[in-house]
């Protein structure tokens, strides 16, 4: 029986005849850049290819399923209605095995170049062989030769001096060649405040679930009731409208704000006054021009608005241009490559680069996938529910609670990407590789940050709740400081002679080596505590 969405294409659909094809990947569903901007609809047409086979070849998240699968099926509808042909292919197995045939019935088709390294790699044969002809990816505002116009002699690259160089050869918040908008480049020092619960975070905005998204979700609970995390469609923009809707909303109700909260966490709200678009970027829905021009025109703070815009044209571009450059850190001299066991002999594919500049291997601990076996830890515990009920949480979460205690227990880098990967809405391989293995957890050393990401509780009960309500006492008991002060100790011969480390490394040297036997043994309670499964005891760092 054919699916609602099929009946509903078949019905809006185009005659084939005359046109040019184009082919759509799962991340690029819009029609505001590329080719399908350009061409005239009633002339285009389009190939859309959905792979259960790329869907089940992870456990992603279910939320992210439903996403990326109910706006592919939207867009089609969408641009049926436009007057441009659709052919929406189901193959159940790598992309290219899809579209070959498409390829010798229509002719080649023209895709903008895939932002997935794994997809670049599924496409390579289809393109060496010029089935598929491949333009330049409009979406993004930065080039491969300006993050290599900033990279050091050290062959290392630095986020600040591109920034730096995109804001002057774009003139975004600039007011001369040398000048930037409120006489510095970075607001961050004004954007490290607490939140007290004041002012309201706003409330999500919530969609309407059509019977396109219902199916969808029929779909997945069906085929993918084994993926973890929770559906939760009324949250989940699935079409064109539904992406500008949250764009709107966000610069209404976030943006004043975002500045100086971006670095606050709260058990009240998941993402307080960030914008939740990331996930809408990354699949094309947004356009960053547009968000960047939509920023600019808004009656904002220059905290907010400088905080954003470094989101945008520093970090989201920077990672992606380290992970082209890197092809996901697969060529640095000291990476080894995991072999795919799911489709050996088949195809190219690999599990990506497995790097650890620390020598840090351990399994990551069933409390990140499994909220229902809490580790103990309220900040550990409320984010990682946060995360499988939301697809989502914010930046410092993932930064300083996520990959933090995972750097403090020695996970291996590769274990948490692929966590990160899989249980983030926003998440592709471009997202993850440089943001969790390189920044997150210092997997790849001084690559592209002079130093790994680690704190003890004071900075968590800072800048957050979790403690309040947490059984440890950040200030008497709390493990995770008793954990930063091991994790030094344990890579003082790596760390040593970091200027940014100094000095923690100078109060390593005055702590006692009590103290320092004390912590080491607090590492290894704890890894074998999370290691079995268990919660922590109120007591574990008590001696
Ligand atoms: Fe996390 Fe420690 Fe605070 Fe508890 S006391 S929430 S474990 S930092």
């Amino acid at each position: 029986m054919k699916s609602k969405f099929s009946r509903r294409l078949q019905e809006l659909n185009n005659d084939e005849k005359g046109r040019r094809w184009i082919y759509v990947p799962y991340d690029q569903v819009t029609d505001r850049i590329g080719p399908l901007a350009k061409m005239p609809p009633e002339e285009t047409g389009i190939v859309l290819v959905e792979s259960p086979w790329k869907a089940a070849r992870r456990p992603y998240h279910k939320q992210k399923l439903a996403l990326i699968l109910s706006n592919l099926r939207h867009f089609a509808l969408e641009q049926a209605q436009r007057g441009v042909a659709v052919r929406h292919i189901v193959s159940n197995g790598p992309y290219s095995l899809g579209l070959e045939a498409q390829c010798n019935e229509l002719g080649p088709l023209t895709m903008m170049e895939a932002a997935e390294y794994e997809l670049r790699v599924d496409l390579a044969k289809l393109i060496e062989s010029k089935k598929i002809l491949v333009l330049p990816h409009e979406g993004w505002l930065t080039t491969v030769d300006q993050l290599m116009a900033i990279q050091t002699k050290g062959g290392c690259y630095r986020m600040d001096a591109f920034y730096r160089l995109v804001r002057q050869q774009t003139g975004i918040l600039m007011e001369g060649a040398n000048k930037p908008t409120g006489g510095k480049y970075s607001f961050d020092s004004e954007n490290r405040q607490a939140w007290k619960g004041d002012p309201e975070p706003p409330a999500l905005p919530q969609f309407l679930v059509d019977e396109i998204t219902i199916e969808v979700g029929d779909l997945i609970s069906q085929h993918f009731a084994d993926h973890p995390g929770r559906l939760d469609l009324e949250h989940l923009p699935a079409t064109q409208e539904d992406a500008d809707n949250l764009w709107q909303w966000a610069q209404q109700n976030c943006l004043t704000n975002f500045g100086p909260f971006e670095d606050a966490m709260s058990t009240k709200s998941n993402s307080l006054f960030h914008t939740r678009i990331s996930a809408c970027l990354n699949l094309h829905r947004l356009i960053p021009k547009q968000v960047i021009q939509d920023v600019l025109g808004c009656d904002i703070p220059i905290s907010s608005m400088e905080g954003f815009i470094r989101q945008i044209i520093g970090w989201r571009e920077f990672v992606h241009k380290i992970h082209v450059v890197t092809s996901g850190f697969r060529t640095l001299d000291s990476t080894k490559t995991e072999s795919d066991k799911t489709t050996s002999n088949k195809n190219t594919f690999d599990n990506g680069a497995v790097v650890s500049h620390l020598g840090a291997d351990n399994d990551l601990p069933r409390a990140y996938w499994d909220y229902g076996n809490p580790s103990g830890m309220n900040c550990l515990d409320t984010v990682v529910k946060a995360v499988w009920q939301d697809g989502y949480s914010h930046h410092i979460t993932r930064l300083m609670v996520l990959s933090n205690i995972a750097n403090l227990l020695d996970v291996s880098p590769r274990q948490l990407t692929d966590w990160f990967w899989v249980a983030y809405t926003d998440a592709y391989d471009w997202v993850v590789e440089p943001n969790v293995m390189a920044m997150g957890t210092f997997g790849v050393g001084d690559l592209m940050t002079t130093k790994p990401y680690i704190s003890g509780a004071a900075y968590i009960n800072k800048m957050s709740d979790y403690c309040r309500e947490c059984q440890f006492d950040p200030a008497k008991n709390c493990p995770i400081t008793r954990l930063y002060w091991a994790f030094l100790d344990r890579h003082k011969d790596k760390l040593a002679g970091n200027q940014r480390l100094s000095m923690p490394m100078n109060s390593l040297q005055k702590r006692s080596d009590t103290n320092k036997a004390e912590d080491k043994i607090v590492f290894e309670r704890v890894l074998q505590t999370l290691k079995d499964d268990k919660a922590l005891a109120r007591d574990i760092a008590i001696f």
